[in-house]
């Protein structure tokens, strides 16, 4: 466990074994029946196309009924045929590799679709996590489910969820944002539609990016608590939690991480509406700043008003300055 000091907290998290296994559907028999374990002459899976969940940094991350998959399928579409074959390696396995990513797509889809239609076991895996999160597949899985073919997932990791329950933040609620634009005024006003939700949040961010997209955060979705996961299920797995602003000054301050990261942020906490008097204050304040529509949505997500509300009141200012 390692922690730093500061606004800003990082952990190092450990992952303990032996706990009671639990039926992921409620009991016995709920679930699909899993392969035994060493897997000797397992059933080949059924013909259709196979979402197989891949590690996201540890090998062993990697369900029983993912890895009797990938052995037992005709073929496995895969991104780079160098990160899958070191998997495949580490379990034996030989299934053919070929490759589907977002520059070949177009071309090779028609070949997926063909195989499944001979009645083929085909499986998709990217190079980590849970194909289609941010990965490609979608178009695929659309296509075939068009066509009344079968398709089924073994599923497992994916860096979402890993980052939501390190996070110590809500997890009842949540949205995953994927990666906010590259350009400053696209990914602000990306937030500014996200800023009243009561939700917690989940981006996935590049880390030369992390610190201009925290302190983006920090002013458009206001005062939360959040975290940045770092590296997970890696070596150097980190969780660093505090205020945004507090993220955005450590990562200006230290430059971009190593590694891969997970943003977090927490809901907007509700708080006293301020008496009227003041609110005009802060909005008028806010609009001169950002601009009308960047300025309510700020504003409600730090007073818990109505984004509507205070929407037509900053227009009514801004005219009123004009
Ligand atoms: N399909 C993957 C999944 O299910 O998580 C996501 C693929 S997306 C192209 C890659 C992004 O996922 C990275 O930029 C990072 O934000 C996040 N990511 C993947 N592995 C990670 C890890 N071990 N630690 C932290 N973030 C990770």
């Amino acid at each position: 466990m390692r922690q730093s000091g500061g606004d800003t907290r990082a952990t190092k998290a450990t992952s303990g074994g032996g706990g009671k296994r639990r039926e992921p559907n409620g009991g016995p028999g709920a679930s699909k029946p899993e392969p035994a374990w060493p897997p000797a002459a397992t059933a080949p899976p059924e013909p259709g196309l196979h979402l197989v969940a891949t590690p996201i940094g540890n090998l062993g991350d990697v369900s029983l009924r993912g890895l009797a998959v990938l052995r037992g399928a005709d073929r496995i579409y895969c991104e780079d045929t160098r990160v899958t074959a070191r998997l495949l390696a580490r379990y034996g396995i030989k299934t053919p590799l070929e490759t589907y990513h977002d520059h070949n797509a177009e071309r090779v889809r028609p070949a997926v679709l063909a195989a499944l239609r001979r009645g083929e076991r085909v499986a998709l895996v990217s190079d980590a996590g849970t194909p289609l999160v941010c990965d490609p597949g979608y178009k695929l899985v659309r296509a075939a489910l068009a066509e009344g073919l079968p398709v089924t997932t073994a599923p497992g990791a994916s860096a979402a969820l890993t980052a939501l329950t390190l996070s110590g933040l809500p997890p009842d609620r949540f949205l995953f944002a994927g990666f906010l634009p590259r350009q400053r005024p696209a990914r602000r006003q990306a937030l500014a539609g996200w800023a009243t939700l009561d939700a917690t949040l989940i981006f996935y961010e590049a880390p030369p990016r992390l610190a201009a997209a925290l302190a983006d955060m920090a002013e458009i979705l206001g005062r939360r608590p959040a975290a940045v996961a770092r590296e997970l299920t890696k070596l150097h797995e980190e969780v660093r939690r505090g205020p945004l602003a507090g993220l955005a000054e450590h990562y200006r301050a230290s430059g971009p991480p190593r590694g891969e990261t997970v943003v977090v942020v927490g809901p907007p906490e509700p708080a006293a509406a301020p008496a009227d008097a003041d609110l005009e204050v802060l909005l008028r304040a806010a609009v001169a700043k950002l601009g009308v529509k960047e300025a309510a949505a700020r504003l409600a997500a730090e007073t818990g008003l109505p984004r509507r509300v205070l929407y037509r009141r900053a227009v009514a200012l801004r005219d009123g300055m004009a």
